[in-house]
């Protein structure tokens, strides 16, 4: 879609924005390229199938370049910070790959070995990233492996480091936030494959790239395709104040608990006075929901926990890293770095709780509530990955849900039913088409994309309203400053163009392999078509041998529930099995009936059950539709 302009519409409203950015301010320039050490030669990162899974130079047509009329100046700058790619120092002894994905790879030094701070999405970006270190600084052995917090982009990547055999023998401490593993899955237990096919929107993995197409994604240039490995934490961390010392390196850290993730933790290194604070600071206004879906997250916890950062350390810090972005030098700029991050989330929680208590709707506030000049005269309180919008909406959401006491919003008809009825209401198709040219020829396109998602409701089959739909899609694209957006806009474009790119990400084997027993009946719970279900009625037992549980498993009314128990009750079938066994059997990779034969799975009583429950399980769809019905 590289020949795609942007309207005179978009040009003026972006214009318009541009006029109070604070341009003079030039730092982040000087921040995100100081300390390189070293780029890497080999440029395109790929799988053991050949298939590129992170280009160095993707995007390379942002170097140097004006901001083109189809991109806001103002994301088109962020991706330009976000491509320095490369080996970076941040102190000596603490060192950077930044450009590697999504997140950014921290490496410290010991006295022995290193110790690697959050091995990105892949284990083919984190091992290519981890041999640009090695290139430069030499071989040295992993000593240990810190998670900052539950996502992917800062686990899934460690394999390609060190090896689950290593970590087994002792020789390497994996130390994580207590709640890591739970969190770290659970995500992906009840709404993985929703949130992962919305990821491809939020993300924009599977667009084109180009000046009319994906710029990246705010956080990071977008999240590349590996392998996503997981090796489980040996060290829990769990109080604020605990302190390790790993090869020499003392560490102090801060628990931070429902912030950026439900499991997450600043810390501090007081040898180099350098503090990282995961994902709790960053140069970008962050989610309190993603637009990918998530549960909200809590502001006045996020805030409350800087300001408890700035207690412990802003008297002595020097160097603020993290696990996106690039560093903040000197105590005085760290500390009111760290200090702005917390006041903006403060601020649009206390500021939405404010309006909401004046009668104000998160839809209302989101149009109205104006930042403090001081804040948006900085970059990095800029919304590229969250934003104020669809924060507000977020903290509206949090206390009080989707419905705003309007009765009339309390039951309206769904989105195809709706549809029809405001297409006939307009008085018919191409009346309602003509209303959404006028949108489009009044540059109101929002207006446009809201009429012409009315039409392609009534009449997915409608190449007209598709196309006009699409245009809106990417004029909105265009002009807006967060990465996300600008994504989402442009998906929905291009899957009305071309149909359905799916999910451009595939699951992990071993975050499968990591479920716990509950997490895989939970599972089956979410897949069991309710009206399919509902007649049905069975007990079966699943006896965890690794772990000697028992769980008694029913189904009926549609509905799957289990507890433990130290005893079975009499006639009920029960199945001895190990827990990875479980899942392979849930996951479709042990066969039943292979696996009775040589003894991986025994039962006792009537196996047929368990094809009753398998008969009213329903598969998931990773690429449901979105933009059409
Ligand atoms: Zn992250």
């Amino acid at each position: 879609m590289t020949d795609v302009k942007a309207t005179t519409a978009t040009q003026e409203a972006i214009a318009a924005m541009t006029a109070s950015l604070p341009l003079q301010d030039r730092q982040d320039l000087e921040d995100a390229t100081r300390g390189l050490i070293g780029r890497a030669a080999r440029r395109q990162i790929t799988a053991e199938d050949g298939r590129v899974v992170w280009d160095l130079d993707a995007y390379e047509f942002m170097r140097n370049a004006e901001a083109p009329e189809t991109a806001n100046p103002s994301l088109w700058r962020q991706g330009q910070l976000l491509i320095e790619d490369g080996l970076f120092e941040v102190v000596p002894g603490i060192y950077q790959l930044r450009g590697y994905d999504l997140s950014v790879m921290s490496v410290i030094e010991g006295d022995t070995g290193v110790i690697v701070i959050d091995p990105l999405i892949s284990a083919e970006t984190a091992a290519a990233a981890f041999a640009l270190y090695t290139e430069h600084r030499g071989e040295r052995p992993v000593r240990a492996m810190i998670y900052t917090h539950s996502h992917a982009d800062h686990f899934g990547g460690v394999k390609g480091i060190i090896t689950q055999e290593q970590v087994d023998a002792g020789e390497i401490a994996v130390i994580a936030p207590e709640g890591f593993l739970h969190h770290a899955i659970a995500e992906n237990v009840f709404a993985g494959t929703a949130m992962t096919r919305r990821a491809g929107y939020m993300y924009g993995a599977a667009l084109d790239r180009g000046p009319a197409g994906q710029i990246g994604a705010g956080l990071g240039q977008t999240t590349s395709t590996g392998t996503v490995s997981l090796i489980a934490p040996t060290v829990d961390i769990v109080r604020t104040g605990e302190t390790l010392t790993v090869d020499g390196v003392e560490i102090v850290f801060q628990m931070t608990p429902g912030t950026e993730a439900p499991a997450e933790m600043n810390f501090y290194f007081p040898q180099h006075r350098a503090l990282c604070t995961a994902e709790n600071t960053s140069h970008t206004l962050h989610n309190i929901l993603t637009i990918r879906g998530a549960l909200v997250r809590d502001p006045h916890a996020w805030s409350h926990y800087l300001t408890e950062t700035i207690g412990l350390w802003g008297d002595e810090l020097e160097v603020v890293f993290a696990s996106h972005h690039w560093p903040t030098w000197g105590r005085e700029r760290a500390v009111e770095f760290l200090a702005m991050q917390r006041d903006m989330y403060q601020y649009l929680h206390d500021q939405t709780l404010r309006m909401m208590n004046q009668g104000y709707t998160g839809a209302e506030i989101a149009e109205v509530l104006p930042m403090p000049p001081a804040l948006e005269q900085q970059w990095h309180t800029h919304g590229y990955y969250g934003s104020v919008s669809h924060n507000i909406k977020a903290i509206y959401q949090r206390y009080m849900g989707w419905y705003d006491a309007n009765p009339a919003n309390l039951w309206p008809h769904p989105p195809e039913t709706v549809a029809a009825r405001y297409i006939e209401a307009m008085g018919g198709r191409d009346a309602a088409l003509a209303v959404a040219r006028r949108a489009w020829e009044d540059g109101d396109y929002r207006w446009c994309v809201e009429v012409g998602k009315h039409l392609v409701f009534a009449d997915a089959q409608d190449t007209e309203a598709r196309a006009l739909l699409a245009e809106a899609f990417e004029q909105l694209g265009f002009g807006a400053e967060n990465g996300t957006w600008r994504n989402a806009f442009l998906a929905g474009a291009a899957e009305l163009r071309t149909g359905s790119f799916g999910t451009p990400v595939s699951t992990s084997a071993d975050l499968l392999q990591a479920l716990t027993v509950e997490q895989v009946l939970d599972s089956i719970a979410v897949r069991i078509d309710g009206p399919r279900a509902w007649h049905e009625h069975l007990d079966v037992a699943w006896r965890i041998s690794d772990e000697d549980r028992t769980y008694l498993v029913e189904l009926r009314n549609g509905a799957l529930h289990y507890r433990t128990a130290s005893a079975v009750p009499e006639g009920t079938t029960t199945f001895t099995l190990e827990r990875r066994a479980l899942i392979g059997l849930v996951t479709g990779t042990l066969d039943l009936a292979e696996a009775m034969g040589d003894g991986t799975v025994a039962v006792d009583g009537d196996p047929s059950v368990l094809g009753r429950l398998v008969a009213v399980l329903a598969p998931v769809d990773p690429d449901f539709e979105i933009v059409v019905p």
